[in-house]
């Protein structure tokens, strides 16, 4: 039998259809109570999920329940069953992949989405919900220091998806059709070497043959090489094929290389390709003066630039924002008005409905969440905290450097490190298990020129300092023991 629960009389009964205001009051309480007794418990967890894969499921019946149960006894389940099963991307030591950070207002906001229940795949479905997305949008181009081409009173715009790979997604299809309104010539993708998945998956999810994308290489430092795109683009322009969507990358996920935007920017244009910059993670960082001329650069020429808020910028995942020349264009692509969709308003071209700019026809809420944490927060702690993690990440690749054991396979990227135990992949691969099973701190992996690479991304909206201190010292530790003798 289920317990009781203990806050008062009346809470075990069955929750029933209707809205409870007073029980929803209680109980919402006691889930807010929670979440803040979660935050307060992560400096003490270990970061990584110690689960064998089938644990979580084990411990949960077969069955969905036929009558209510108290929310006391869904809470201990919580406790028991999927706290033990979680990696905590909120813990202070999580420098895995990038952190994904979030905040109390943007928590609310996520709450007060819910909280509303609408669904504004329309602009007459919620006006507030393509309106207010529209200026938040609008407020974050204008402290990234993004063009006013992409600004909402233009041709172009800026929205909100789910993430970087449904917004490049959307945009390759824009082009797609483009190119294909152009002539038959097969389409063709360029991108780096060290471009982000989402690129192929988008290419084969948009049904362009395998080798459609072109993996364009990379100098030292991982920037796309300008030279080699322009033989790549003249061969496939000699060859009858259409050169259509050039992906930059501001960022990329193995060592945060900045592709050159600005030098590829008159190559996309030359050879009519829409170019889109991929900014999911380094993007947030250009809301600082010292750092953004490199982030933004070639903006102006590009057709398509997004980065994700939910990464670097203190909104709860998921939260991508996508930025456009030309609103006309995505629409061309994605828009079908069947009868039950129209209104006298779409109609009137007075407004945009959003749902033609994306991969659903539904929208979430989601402008809420980003403009709580624009207005509770605000640019000055936003930029604050960008400086910090930053400047911590100088200071562990300062250790990196001096260490003889290690060795940095590229200057820090903003707050991303890569390294690596000179004694090798099988060395480093060894460290990165050690230190992610103690589950003092979380860090990823990748490859760099071929070399297993240890990746360290701050980025935690409660990290501080210390853990970083604390992460360094964990790898001497535990380096020790692998380096390998003599080392
Ligand atoms: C994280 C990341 C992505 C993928 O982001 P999603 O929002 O999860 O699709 C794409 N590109 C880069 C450079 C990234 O850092």
């Amino acid at each position: 039998m289920e317990e009781r629960s203990q806050d008062g009389e009346g809470s075990g009964a069955a929750w029933g259809a209707a809205f409870d205001p007073e029980r929803f009051r209680r109980e919402g309480r006691a889930v807010i109570d929670w979440i803040a007794d979660y935050w307060q418990s992560l400096d003490a967890r270990p970061v990584l999920s110690q689960v064998e894969p089938g644990w979580v499921a084990a411990q949960l019946p077969r069955r969905a329940p036929q009558t209510s149960e108290p929310l006391a006894s869904v809470l201990a389940d919580l406790d028991r069953v999927v706290v033990p099963g979680l990696t905590h991307w909120q813990h202070p030591s999580f420098f895995a992949y990038f952190p994904a950070n979030a905040s109390a207002p943007s928590i609310l906001g996520e709450i007060l989405s819910a909280g509303l229940g609408v669904q504004g795949m329309l602009w007459a479905t919620s006006p507030a919900c393509t309106e207010l997305e529209a200026v938040a949008v609008d407020w974050l181009r204008d402290l990234l220091g993004l063009p006013e081409r992409f600004g909402a009173s233009g041709a172009g715009g800026g929205m909100i998806q789910d993430s970087a790979s449904s917004g490049l997604l959307c945009c390759l299809v824009a082009a797609r059709e483009r190119a294909l309104a152009a002539g038959p010539e097969m389409p063709v993708v360029y991108c780096s070497d060290d471009a982000h998945s989402s690129v192929a998956k988008g290419a084969r999810i948009a049904g362009m043959a395998a080798d459609a994308v072109r993996r364009i290489g990379v100098d030292p430092q991982g920037r796309m090489r300008p030279e080699l795109l322009v033989v790549a683009l003249d061969e496939d322009q000699q060859a009858g094929r259409r050169p259509c969507f050039i992906v930059a990358t501001v960022g990329t996920t193995a060592r945060g290389a900045i592709d050159p935007v600005a030098q590829i920017a008159p190559l996309a244009r030359q050879h009519g390709a829409w170019l889109h910059v991929d900014a999911a993670w380094a993007g947030a960082a250009a809301v600082c003066p010292e750092f953004r001329p490199p982030l933004v650069a070639g903006a102006e020429m590009a057709d398509s630039w997004g980065m994700n808020p939910h990464k670097w910028m203190l909104v709860n995942f998921d939260c991508h924002c996508l930025w456009f020349a030309d609103g006309g264009a995505l629409a061309a692509a994605l828009s079908t008005k069947p009868e039950y969709l129209r209104t006298a308003a779409g109609d009137s071209g007075a407004v945009v409905d959003r749902s033609d700019w994306q991969i659903p026809l539904g929208r979430r809420f989601r402008a809420l969440k980003l403009w709580m944490m624009l207005r509770m927060i605000g640019a000055e702690e936003l930029r604050k905290r960008i400086r910090d993690h930053v400047a911590w990440a100088a200071e562990f690749a300062g250790w990196v450097g001096a260490d003889p054991r290690f060795v940095l396979l590229s200057p820090p990227n903003l707050s991303l490190v890569t390294f690596a135990l000179r004694a090798g992949d099988e060395a480093s691969a060894r460290l990165l298990a050690a230190v992610n099973r103690g589950g003092s701190a979380y860090l990823s992996h990748a490859r760099v020129e071929g070399r297993y690479a240890l990746r360290l991304a701050v980025g935690g909206t409660i990290t501080g300092r210390q853990h970083v201190v604390q992460a360094w010292t964990t790898l001497g530790e535990l380096a020790g023991d692998l380096a390998g003798p003599g080392a």
